[in-house]
Parts: structure tokens; sequence; C-alpha cells
């Protein structure tokens, strides 16, 4: 056994994690499933992800970090160590060093019960990092030097907007408003338009594969099923990207926005950094049709997606390991 460090990224939607020398071992929904009455857990990960929506009455799927805070601690814990669990098994000499960055903007309390449940789950030692740092780092930035460098990190429930010199965060905003956001504004477009019902699930898969914010002149269309809101029965209806550009514009303007203060508040050198190296996006968000293009527009800034945008976070873990010994816990 080569070496016992794990990089934890616990998102509001996916977790990833990292072990040092192997690589990225796991990928899965933050999702549980639990027997309401009970409390029986029944699964975790991508099978409980699988039951969203579609549980009868006593089960529930639950997504314990869903809003970028800790709805449930007694849940993330259990999803926590199900996952370290299921990539340590019993494999391990001896006890794991283990690295977790958490979303933006948690408690002391809440970063209490998640350092708790990873030394449940057997860790030696236990250290917490900031999200956007991990990003950055992930994304190939080198924020060590004394220069600017923006990152904009839009997750499930949140959007993380840092500008970093010197290996720490100088300005830096955090909004609730993130890709479960848009996947909201999508099914309320369709629901007061076509009085069409529309499940969150369906909702991304619209966002995923025709979503644009950028109207570049190309119109995709989707085929969905949902249930009329007048007859109660199911129904399909067409829908098109530039109605979907629509549903997004108002929390699309609100990552423009928390985008802007932040250049606002950047000390002028910094500045003049972000326009020689431009900023770079990561997480699911980054994905997003035309959201670079948007933003390069918006901020009149070069905007760049990084480079596999999803794994960015877990990736910053994996560096930040190596540095360990550096980092407090
Ligand atoms: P978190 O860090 O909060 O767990 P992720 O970085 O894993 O979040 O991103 C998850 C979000 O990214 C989800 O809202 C998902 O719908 C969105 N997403 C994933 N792929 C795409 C895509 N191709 N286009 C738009 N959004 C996407
Ligand atoms: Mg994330």
């Amino acid at each position: 056994m080569l070496s016992k460090d794990i990089g934890i990224d616990l998102g509001t939607a996916n977790v990833s994690i990292h072990v040092r020398g192997k690589g990225i071992v796991l990928d899965e929904p933050s999702v549980v499933a639990i027997e309401s009455d009970s409390k029986n857990v029944l699964a975790v990960g991508s099978d409980a992800h699988r039951m969203v929506g579609r549980t009868p009455g006593n089960i529930v799927a639950i997504r314990p970090l869903r809003d970028g805070v800790i709805a449930d601690f007694e849940i993330t814990e259990i999803m926590l160590k199900a996952f370290i669990d299921r990539v340590e098994g019993r494999k391990w000499l001896s006890r794991p060093r283990i690295l977790i960055c958490t979303p933006a903007n948690i408690t002391s309390v809440e970063q209490k019960s998640i350092r708790e449940a990873a030394e449940k789950s057997g860790a030696k030692d236990v250290f917490l990092e900031d999200e956007p740092k991990a990003a950055a780092i992930g994304a190939g930035m080198d924020i060590f030097q004394p220069s600017g460098n923006m990152v904009i990190d839009i997750g499930g429930g949140t959007t993380d907007v840092a500008v970093l010199s010197m290996g720490d965060i100088v300005t830096a905003s955090s909004i609730k408003i993130a890709g479960d956001k848009f996947d909201m504004a999508i099914m309320k477009y369709i629901k007061d338009k076509y009085k069409l019902l529309i499940g969150e699930r369906t909702s991304e898969d619209i966002k995923i594969k025709i979503g644009s914010v950028y109207n570049d002149g190309s119109n995709d269309d989707m085929d969905i099923r949902g249930r009329d809101m007048v007859t109660g029965l199911p129904l399909t209806v067409t829908i098109y990207t530039n109605e979907v550009r629509e549903a997004l514009w108002d929390p699309v303007m609100s990552i423009v926005s928390a985008a802007k203060s932040v250049l606002e508040q950047t000390p002028p050198e910094l500045s003049a950094d972000i326009i020689d190296r431009g900023v770079i996006l990561t997480g699911g968000g980054a994905l997003l049709g035309g959201l670079d293009t948007l933003l390069a527009d918006q901020l009149k800034v070069p905007v760049l997606i990084a480079e596999d945008p999803m794994h960015c976070v877990v990736k910053g873990t994996g560096i930040l390991l190596d540095h360990l010994d550096k980092l407090k816990k």
C-alpha cells in the first residue's frame, strides 16, 4: 500500500474522492435514500439518485447539502462515511489522512460535524480546505505567486467567485444560485407557459441537452414529458433553446452580478493580471451552453472553461495532499 491520503470534494450535487497514487476513485451524486418512518438507510449515491422523484410515500431521497449548507447533519455524516468506506474498505494498513473541500460559507458547527464524520470513518488527521482554492489549483492555476487569479465555480447549490493571490483568497463571494436554481427556473417556465408539470431530473436534462444562455443563432429542440395541469394526464411538449435561455436569464444575471462585484473589490494590480490570464470556470455549471461567452461579454475579460470542470476541486485536493505538511489542520 503506497500511501494513505484521501482528498474529498464534498459537493452539493456530487461527491468525488481522490486517493493519493491512484487518482479519482469515486464519483457519486450526493444523495441518500431513507425510509422515513424507521430512518433506515436504503441507498447512498447513484442508487439513491435513481430514486429521486420516484419514491413511494415512505421512502425519501435526500440531498443533505442541497443549498450549500448542511440541511441534515446526520445524513451528511452517513453519506460521507459510506463513501469513505467504499473507497477504503479494509485495504488500508493504517488510518488515512483526509482533506475535505466543503461548500463555502458553512458554519464552524457544520465544519466540526464534517470533521467528526471523517474521524468516525477512520481518518487519522482531517484537513478542511476552501473550495475555490482547490478549484483554482485543480484547474491548473498557479495561485501561490503574487499575481491575480480569478475562478468562478458553479456547482449545484452555490456559485463561488474568488480572486486568489499568494495562496490565499483576496476577494470572494458565494451565492446560492447555481445548477439547482437553473433547473427550478426551467421547471417554472414550463409550468407557466405550458401548464405542464415536470420533475427536477427532466428539467436538468433539458438544461444539459439544449440549454444555452448566449444567442449564437442556433435553436435546438427537445421533446419533454410531464403531467398536464389541466387534464392531469401525461403530455409531451417540444421545448426550444430560445425558451431555455429566457427561463435562465434571471439566475444567470445573478451570477454575472456576483462576478462583477468581486471584480469591483479587487485591487487594480490583480485586475490587470486577470485581464491577461482570464477568468476560469469550474464546476458542472461551467458546461452550460454559452455561459463562457456571455460572461466574457458582460465582464469584459477573457473567460475560459477549465479542462474537466466537474473534477477541478477533487484534482485540487489531490495536489494539496502533496503539500499537507504545510496546511493547518
Ligand atoms: P457540486 O460541486 O455542488 O456538487 P458540481 O460541480 O458537481 O456541483 O455540478 C453539478 C451541477 O452541474 C448540476 O446542477 C448539474 O445539473 C450541472 N451540470 C452538469 N453538466 C452540465 C452541463 N453539461 N450543462 C449544464 N449544467 C451541467
Ligand atoms: Mg463543487
